[in-house]
């Protein structure tokens, strides 16, 4: 089912405890339509770059089943650039630079091939650009999820809120909820972030795992416990990815669907970690992720005991 994906595409330099790098390709929706590509084929993506950034890297996008029509390339302009530091732990992280560039004055202008599509992915972005894409589509989409992070809650907030109106799933992690809501409790947090607007909400917990509230239901998915994890830059994006493309790939937007997203997500996600950028995602196979989702349902796995008559 056709789906559609906005949101940076980027340098990152990045800083882990296991080492650096310069330059090298990133973004939320470079992260999306990658982790999504394994579930649906093709993702349409809507993004803006500088001339600075390589043709190799359009034709790895190209390669992975995304249609680049909608990525626009701006002459004489500079790419989107983000550059973050991690902490001993991996468990937080340092904005250390964000350069907009190109997205500062990004007009998503979307393909007419593109206009009807069924599934939307608002990948990190301005929250006024994440609305201009749902006002210039012909009709609404069955299911609208959007991520977003504390830049724009902190320099972007009326307009956030505006867009958080329109839309079905919220990703966020447990910071920005907190910063959201204005409350500490998750659960609270939880039931505020829902009078917003979206249906379901989904809270990222890093190493912990990920949240799944929808009315008053909640569904839990761990983190895998990973013997190492080298950088977990774009782990949310990827999250997302996998979660919206096994939404596209089945057409079906349950509660008991959306959880096998979660799922899905976290299986990616737990990929994206254990290499810098989203290179692991660049040679992953079917029967890889189904081994890591089947390693998820056997984390939790209880037998219930035998009944003692
Ligand atoms: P994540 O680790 O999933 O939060 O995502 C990291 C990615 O988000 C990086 O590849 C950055 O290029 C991108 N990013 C960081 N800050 C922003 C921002 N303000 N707007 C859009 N994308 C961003």
């Amino acid at each position: 089912m056709s789906l559609l994906v906005i949101g940076s595409v980027a340098f990152d330099a990045l800083e882990t405890p296991f080492g650096k790098t310069d330059k090298i390709i990133g973004g939320a929706a470079t992260y999306i339509s990658l982790a999504a590509s394994y579930s649906t084929r093709p993702v349409n993506l809507v993004a803006v770059v500088g001339d600075d950034f390589p043709q190799a890297d359009i034709l790895t996008l190209e390669e992975h089943g995304v249609d680049t029509t909608g990525l626009q390339i701006k002459p004489g302009e500079k790419s989107f650039f983000w550059s973050g530091k991690y902490s001993q732990d991996l468990n937080s992280r340092e904005t250390i630079t964000t350069e907009l560039n190109v997205l500062g004055s990004f007009d998503p202008v979307i393909p007419t091939s593109y206009l009807d599509c069924k599934y939307l992915m608002l990948g990190n972005l301005a929250p006024q650009v994440q609305r201009l894409v749902i006002q210039r589509l012909v009709n609404r989409p069955k299911l609208i999820v959007l991520d977003t992070m504390n830049f724009w809650m902190d320099s972007a907030a009326a307009d956030l809120l505006h867009v958080v109106e329109m839309i079905d799933v919220l990703s966020i992690n447990d910071e920005e909820a907190r910063q959201l809501s204005g409350e500490y409790s998750l659960v609270k947090a939880a039931r505020k972030i829902l009078t917003l607007g979206p249906k379901f909400l989904i809270i990222k917990k890093g190493e912990h795992g990920a949240l799944l509230f929808h009315k008053n239901k909640v569904f839990f998915c761990p983190a895998l416990p990973l013997e190492e994890v080298f950088d977990p830059t774009g782990a949310g994006d990827t999250f997302a990815g996998g979660f919206i493309g096994h939404i596209a790939a089945t057409d079906d937007c349950s509660f008991e669907n959306l959880k096998r997203a979660v799922v899905r997500g976290s299986a990616m996600a737990s990929f994206c970690v254990e290499k810098f950028g989203p290179e692991r995602l660049l040679n992953l196979t079917d029967e890889e992720i189904e081994a890591r989702e089947a390693q998820f349902a056997e984390l939790v796995r209880v037998v219930p005991a035998a009944v003692v008559a």
